[in-house]
């Protein structure tokens, strides 16, 4: 008799389901056998710049060192992110992505028997984290489609050691206030560590949306996490950080892989830093894109949720699924939510002006056919 290896996989692992990405252009080029210059990818918020130029410069001049390991620590972006963020370097964590400062915090403070409090329509990375290291997620009812953070607060218990909020949260995008953020860290246990994710936070700053950094020195519990995939235009090479106490970078230090961040990552994250340019450039973009979006749905007679990111989900008002298979068909990818609970929606990444047009262009075709 063989043995089941689903069913020897610890309880929380088998619960899971895995991440579904947005689908690749060559894979849906392959598929319908089409052109893959014309298709249109708006669904995983990446940057449509393309990366700085002075990233790509850094990359190259990096390449003759690839038989060597990187440095593992990481020195000079976190001494640039130190600088940046106003913090010691001791308290930065570079993680291969800013998920991997999620799971860092999942290792090393959830376990089984303890939980992780996070939102309904929330980052799908964080029930992932969590029950992969056998911890239980609760689940706290969205209000808006943002989270509710006095039912998240109700939620946690003497169980709970982490609670994950996303500002702007992805995929709604969704957020809130500098007064509401200190009002909900005033009240968080001191034992519950905060993760605040801030992948998005570029795109905003100092347009309503806070700088959880400024709350770094009031609460101990917090941890701040952000990214060069979206706004830095690096989604590729798979770098993030989280900026906390010494205390906990020092734990999470403990649990990370040893170069979890690759030398090519280390080098563009730091020349990206240095791009005032790229990044003004990216935010332009984004805040003309988001403006274009929204025009389009508006003339097409559909709602969406209000965003601060570099995407928007817009309402189709019935099941999104044959929509999203109908626009794969017109060459345009964006995301379905339905496994986010949002199975009437669409999640759309803003595009450079011509993408978002061919968009609005297929969806108006596939909205007047179905
Ligand atoms: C994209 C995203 C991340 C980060 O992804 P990485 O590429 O791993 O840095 C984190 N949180 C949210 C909410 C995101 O949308």
């Amino acid at each position: 008799m063989s043995c089941d290896f689903l069913t020897l996989a610890q309880p929380g692992v088998q619960k899971l389901s895995p991440y579904v990405p947005g689908k690749p252009v060559d894979e849906l080029a392959r598929e319908l056998d089409l052109d893959p210059t014309k298709i249109v990818k708006l669904a995983s918020n990446e940057n449509p710049l393309g990366p700085s130029p002075k990233a790509l410069e850094a990359i190259r001049a990096e390449l003759a060192e690839l038989t060597r390991y990187p440095d593992g620590n990481g020195f000079e972006l976190k001494r640039k992110l130190a600088e940046r963020c106003g913090v010691a370097p001791t308290q930065v964590t570079l993680g291969n992505g800013s998920n991997d400062i999620l799971e860092l915090v999942a290792r090393a403070y959830l376990a089984p028997g303890l939980n992780a409090v996070f939102s309904e329509h929330a980052f799908a990375v964080y029930p992932i984290a969590t029950q992969a290291v056998g911890a239980q997620g609760k689940v706290v009812p969205a209000k808006d489609w943002g989270h509710d953070l006095d039912a998240m607060l109700a939620a946690i218990d003497d169980d709970t050691r982490v609670v994950f909020v996303a500002n702007p949260n992805n995929p709604t995008g969704t957020w809130f206030g500098a007064q509401v953020l200190a009002d909900f860290l005033a009240r968080v246990p001191e034992h519950v560590l905060v993760v605040l994710d801030e992948a998005y936070i570029e795109y905003a700053e100092g347009d309503e949306l806070p700088d959880g950094l400024e709350y770094l020195s009031r609460h101990a519990n917090l941890l701040v996490s952000r990214t060069f995939s979206k706004a830095y235009g690096l989604a590729a090479l798979r770098v993030g950080y989280g900026i906390s106490s010494a205390e906990i970078a020092d734990v999470l230090n403990r649990v990370r892989q040893p170069f979890n961040v690759n030398s090519l990552a280390l080098a563009a994250a730091c020349a990206a830093l240095d791009d005032a340019t790229y990044l003004a450039e990216s935010r332009r973009l984004n805040d003309a894109g988001m403006a274009q979006l929204e025009e389009g749905f508006r003339k097409l007679g559909l709602d969406w949720i209000p965003s601060k990111g570099n995407f928007i989900a817009v309402n189709m008002g019935r099941d999104a699924a044959p929509l999203y298979q109908a626009l794969l068909r017109e060459g345009v990818i964006v995301r379905p939510v339905g496994g986010y609970g949002m199975p009437t929606y669409l999640r759309v990444s803003i595009g450079l002006p011509e993408e978002n047009q061919r968009f609005l262009d297929a969806l108006s075709k596939v909205l007047d056919r179905a």
